[in-house]
């Protein structure tokens, strides 16, 4: 099994990587900078790929390395993400249009080129997975509920960015619906790692167990599904 993780090098996605190679598949580590990638691939004794999920010509040239190395995908967790510092869950109305174009570049646009340059691969596996990594924010079921936790992180570029990975992840799933490719979302709870100062309660190595779940679900397995570590999020 091949597997490719975005935004690896650390976080949530070093742990999807780390779990993912001890289940014994073969991890490869997309990292936007080539040197951080190759120190994780180094803990963890896996391969890296130099990949900004931003970039046309990193994503072009990281699909062209696979395909020739592997010649197929099994696994694509879209997990690189950002959250711009501009927001304030305060006033979102202050939040620059500059930030949220900044914020979709990566949490969307970039989960959409990724995936569009890797599904042919994907589409050669028995069993393809892509699993875009999403957040309980996203969740306009949660988001509306003033009883909510999260109801006070009223982030406007990320919550919406997820919410719209959250779409895209059921379009791609109806798109690839009768194929072996299924898709889902996974919401990894909130977890400390750099996106948010170490703040969540959680570890990463936590949230990366849904997003190794979905990314290892058998042929009889949900596809355009959004998840949490206890089962089905709230979209
Ligand atoms: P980190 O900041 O620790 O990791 C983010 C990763 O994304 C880093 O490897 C970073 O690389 C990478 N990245 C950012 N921009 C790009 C890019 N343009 N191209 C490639 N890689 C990029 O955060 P987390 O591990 O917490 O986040 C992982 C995912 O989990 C994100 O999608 C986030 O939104 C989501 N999430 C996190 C939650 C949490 O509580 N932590 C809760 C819900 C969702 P670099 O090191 O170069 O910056």
């Amino acid at each position: 099994m091949i597997a490719l993780i975005t935004g690896a090098n650390k976080g949530i996605g070093y742990q999807t990587a780390r779990l993912l190679a001890e289940k014994g598949a073969t991890v490869l580590i997309g990292a936007r900078d080539a040197g951080r990638g190759q120190r994780a691939a180094g803990e963890l004794e896996v391969r890296s790929v130099q990949l900004d999920v931003t970039s046309a010509e990193s994503v072009a040239s990281a699909a062209k390395w696979i395909e020739e190395e592997y010649g197929v995908l099994d696994v694509l967790v879209n997990n690189a993400g950002i959250m711009v510092s501009e927001d304030d869950p305060a006033a979102p109305s202050a939040t620059p249009v500059d930030a949220l174009r900044a914020t979709y570049e990566t949490n969307v646009f970039g989960v959409v080129a990724v995936t569009n340059a890797l599904l042919p691969l994907l589409r050669r596996s028995a069993a393809g997975r892509i699993v875009n990594v999403s957040s309980g924010l996203a969740s306009l079921t949660r988001m509306t509920d003033p009883q909510d936790e999260f109801w006070a992180a009223n982030y406007l570029a990320y919550n919406s960015s997820k919410a719209a990975l959250n779409m895209i992840t059921v379009s791609y799933a109806k798109e690839l619906a009768g194929t072996a490719v299924k898709v889902n979302a996974a919401d990894p709870g909130y977890c400390a790692t750099d996106i948010n100062g170490h703040s969540g309660p959680r570890d990463p190595e936590q949230g990366a167990a849904v997003a190794v779940r979905l990314a290892l679900l058998d042929a009889d397995g949900p596809t355009g599904g959004f998840f949490e570590d206890a089962g089905t999020s709230p979209w």
